[in-house]
């Protein structure tokens, strides 16, 4: 199965007020984003091409587009946040 390819933030352009996409400026990735797969690097900074606002993504609970941890929600009802381990992201082709 091919690859899925993500978008890279084509066209991209740094302006004063932060990265500029398509008429949208781009925050950078916050901290629990790292080890996501979708995080592309423009310039100096790292961005989600997914999300234009990660800090807001990750606001209300786990990032929904992450690809390194997973929501679930325990016995008790807590949500519980699970790194995947890598093997399984092979496996599954990613
Ligand atoms: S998809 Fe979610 S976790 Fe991944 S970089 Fe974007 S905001 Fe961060």
């Amino acid at each position: 199965m091919a690859k899925r390819k993500i978008a890279a933030l084509d066209g991209a352009v740094m302006t004063d007020a932060g990265l500029s996409y398509k008429g949208v400026i781009m925050e950078p990735i916050v901290e629990k984003c790292e080890g996501c797969e979708r995080i592309v690097a423009v310039e100096e900074g790292k961005y989600c091409p997914t999300y234009a606002q990660p800090e807001r993504k990750w606001a209300h609970g786990v990032c929904n587009f992450a690809t390194h941890v997973r929501a679930s929600v325990d016995s008790e009802g807590k949500t519980k946040v699970n790194p995947l381990k890598a093997s399984k992201r092979a496996a599954r082709g990613r």
